[in-house]
């Protein structure tokens, strides 16, 4: 007996989808009559990408989350734009006609500290991911991106750069706290000793929880601008960190490995 299934005519078949995900109509209406609530007032977005197409994505994505947004074209439209309307959070595709998004990102962070910059960059390649965060850009994204990622990426850059300053004394993250006066090391009620180097580690992720640090970058803030010591010495470090501060060090929660690019804590 033939048990297979019937075959469908062609024409029966549901129709493929007419658009593509990076396709802004697969939005919706993005020109509401009424313009969209906007929640986020003082987190202002700048979206710097030459492509009309995936600008208006971006720029109605983030409408519609309640981010006011500006729009430039350029890196030199972008940087004019700096001078004018300021903005909190920058998206910044690197593949710009003229001035490329490495260099906008460095005069950006050259300009302002607070400023969070997300890099976008069309290639999955890590040393596209390095040169950003060395040039200063706090995160990347990958295109296509979806919406759901885009926004998960805005709200973690936006409780970073607004979050309010540590105090000079100390620095604490969940039950970690760190006191600089006596190099002390609290994980919840329990002291944990570390070395010196493991110390200037530690205080480097805790000022930046969330963010991805490059090897290059840790390599630097703990042994200094001139040394050239193996880059297995880092890996050395973290470990001893894992181990000492980890709940599970075999399955690393708090330092984790960013592939290619170096670690993230928190
Ligand atoms: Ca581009």
């Amino acid at each position: 007996m033939d048990v297979r299934p019937p075959i469908v005519p062609e024409s029966r078949l549901p129709a493929p989808p007419p658009v593509l995900p990076w396709d802004h109509r697969s939005l919706g209406s993005a020109e509401a009559p009424h313009r969209p609530k906007v929640a986020h007032p003082e987190l202002n977005v700048m979206v710097v990408e030459d492509d009309p197409g995936a600008r208006k994505y971006i720029r109605i994505v983030l409408q519609k989350a309640g981010y006011p947004v500006m729009e430039a074209a350029t890196g030199e439209e972008a940087l004019d734009l700096m001078d004018e309307r300021p903005p909190r959070i920058v998206l910044l595709d690197i593949g710009l006609p003229g001035i490329d998004g490495f260099e906008v990102c460095r005069r950006m962070r050259s300009w302002r500290e607070d400023l969070a910059i997300l890099m976008i960059t069309g290639r999955a390649e890590d040393a596209d991911k390095v040169s950003s965060l060395d040039m200063g850009a706090d995160d990347y994204l990958v295109k296509p991106f979806n919406p759901d990622v885009l926004m998960a990426r805005i709200r973690a850059v936006a409780r970073r750069c607004c979050r309010p300053p540590q105090p000079a004394e100390g620095l604490q993250h969940g039950d970690l706290r760190m006191e600089f006066q006596g190099m002390k090391v609290f994980k919840g009620d329990a002291e944990v000793d570390l070395t010196p180097r493991e110390f200037s580690l530690l205080a480097v992720f805790l000022r930046h929880p969330g963010e991805i640090l490059t090897r290059e970058r840790l390599h630097r803030e703990v042994w200094g601008e001139h040394h050239h010591g193996s880059s297995k010495a880092l890996d050395v470090l973290v470990c001893k960190l894992r181990e000492k501060l980890e709940d599970d060090p075999a399955h690393p929660s708090r330092f984790r490995t960013e592939w290619g690019v170096g670690y993230r804590f928190g």
